[in-house]
């Protein structure tokens, strides 16, 4: 294989390969090792840290699903806030909707920089007068900050490096109370192939903290395992009830049939199913 090609490993011996044109841009952020590459198959690809974060040619099944299950089911979603999502997607996915304000909390200033220079078809979405844009960590602005919201998304990165806290219980114990009454949270939370174990552990949380929680799936086909884990949190919002609003227009992923079979939950994740793993080393997580 040629040396410069960008490879994941999702374990130890597989995982993901693109032969990059050429590379745009490798840098080193405060928080995290940044290249973006031109690819032939998959467009641009924007890398954090080794792990593929997204790419042109898939990005919409992943920004799609974190966002609309939400704000489709929620019937007046005015405030909205993204936790993460410096590349813009999931913020140009809310702004599809009739929203009043949606601010975006991000870590890392230089990937939202890159992003709007090297990916402007996700970030265009920072220009809208609807955007507001905070460079803080996720957490500590959760914690600092009065405002409430209808909708929150967590669009995180793997639970590792500056990502970690982002996956915790006392996390999402704080996001419950910047919720306004009503209101739906939505947030990544991995791969049901790699990650199992940790979904089961944080279904067992997510349950005490809210009345309503739900993981919900949908393909991504540059994760690991092809298909991506997503929760749903409300105390009075079932995601099943029939949705007051249609999905917005010039979607590619996302209608209301892949709404209420993306809430059907695979056997993998009920109690005592058999799941095999043959050979598999510990999760990577
Ligand atoms: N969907 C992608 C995935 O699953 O790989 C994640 C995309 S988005 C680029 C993730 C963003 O979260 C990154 O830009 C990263 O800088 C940001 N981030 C990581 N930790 C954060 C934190 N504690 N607070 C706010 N943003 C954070």
């Amino acid at each position: 294989m040629p040396r410069n090609d960008i490879r994941e490993y999702h374990t130890p011996t597989s995982g993901i390969f693109f032969v990059p044109r050429r590379r745009l841009l490798a840098a080193k952020t405060r928080f995290q090792a940044m290249e973006i590459y031109e690819t032939d198959s998959f467009g641009r690809v924007l890398v954090l840290d080794g792990l593929v974060q997204t790419t042109e040619r898939d990005e919409f099944f992943y920004h799609e699903m974190l966002v609309h299950p939400a704000l489709t089911a929620h019937p007046k979603p005015d405030d909205v806030l993204i936790i993460g999502g410096g590349d813009g997607g999931a913020l140009r996915e809310v702004l599809r909707h009739r929203v009043r304000r949606a601010t975006l909390v991000e870590i890392d200033e230089a990937v939202i920089a890159a992003c709007r220079r090297f990916l402007p078809r996700l970030a265009a979405s920072f220009d809208d007068p609807r955007a507001s844009l905070r460079i803080a960590d996720g957490h500590d602005f959760i914690r600092e900050s009065a405002d409430l919201f209808d909708v929150i998304l967590v669009d995180s990165s793997d639970p590792v490096g500056p990502s970690a806290i982002l996956h915790q219980r006392k996390f999402f114990a704080a996001l419950k109370t910047r919720l306004k009454p009503g209101g739906v949270i939505a947030a990544q939370a991995g791969s049901p192939v790699f990650h199992l174990d940790h979904l089961k552990r944080k279904a067992v949380f997510l349950k005490r903290l809210f009345r309503i929680s739900a993981y919900y799936f949908g393909t991504v086909p540059t994760y690991p395992g092809g298909l991506w884990c997503y929760a749903f949190l409300s105390d009075r919002i079932d995601p099943l009830k029939p949705l007051r609003k249609n999905p917005p227009r010039g979607l590619s992923y996302y209608n209301r049939d892949i709404h209420r079979a993306a809430f059907a939950s695979p056997q993998l994740l009920r109690a005592g199913a058999k799941v095999p793993r043959p050979g598999w080393p510990a999760e990577k997580e």
